[in-house]
């Protein structure tokens, strides 16, 4: 089966999924959209208030923002896919909890898979905990790694900059990395010789991230 199909068949298992709680407060569904043959995938949290209206990922104003992060990466959303760990709003915005993020788990692997992304971005700690488990995000952001053979940069979650305006800037550093992160990762310069790859993007409040802090094997690309 080619990858659209398979993607399809996805999002027609998800809308209709009562394999955790969230199903019950559920409007829609949002399985993720973008191209199959996409480059780069972006992994969420979960669905918001309009995602659950629209069953569409990002369309709130964390959305926009996400919008405009990207043009500054010179991409478009019709260029990248974006899904989020758990496919159903968990109630009042709360965090997923663990059995939710386990049940929906075999969605996005299949994704994942379907997908086989360059690069994979996660937005927000949740998703970064499934390639990068234990990594404080505040140390890690904008740092690309080799998970399983995959190039996998964490993010903050574009929700957090507008609860956390002082996040934005950082936000704005790291996805301009990205179509270098992608040669990168088409590249598989690091694959063999470096698990880490660092950037050189600081803190909002002007604080080094993890770059100066150890010294991982540092590939010239910056
Ligand atoms: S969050 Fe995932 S596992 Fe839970 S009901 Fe929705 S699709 Fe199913």
């Amino acid at each position: 089966m080619d990858a659209g199909k398979i993607l399809q068949e996805i999002a027609g298992q998800v809308a209709v999924c009562e394999k955790c709680e969230l199903h019950f407060s559920r409007k829609k569904a949002v399985p993720g959209e973008g191209p199959a043959q996409a480059e780069i995938l972006f992994i969420g949290e979960g669905p918001g208030f309009y995602e659950n209206e629209q069953g569409r990922p990002f369309v709130g104003q964390a959305g926009k923002f996400l919008d405009e992060l990207l043009a500054k990466a010179g991409l478009k959303r019709e260029d990248v896919f974006i899904t989020n760990v758990v496919k159903c709003r968990p109630p009042g915005n709360r965090d997923p909890q663990p059995e939710e993020l386990l049940a929906c788990a075999g969605y996005l692997d299949r994704q994942i898979e379907a997908i086989a992304p360059r690069l994979i971005v996660t937005l927000g700690r949740f998703s970064m905990a499934k390639f990068i488990p234990n990594a404080k995000i505040s140390e890690v952001h904008g740092q690309a790694v080799w998970v399983r053979g995959r190039l996998v940069v964490a993010m903050y979650h574009p929700a957090a900059a507008l609860h956390q305006p002082s996040l934005k800037a950082t936000l704005e550093a790291d996805f301009v990395h990205l179509p270098e992160f992608v040669k990168m990762a088409k590249s598989k310069v690091g694959l063999e010789q470096a698990p880490v790859v660092q950037t050189e993007t600081e803190d909002s409040d002007g604080a080094q991230g993890a770059a100066d802090k150890e010294q991982p094997t540092q590939l010239s690309l910056f």
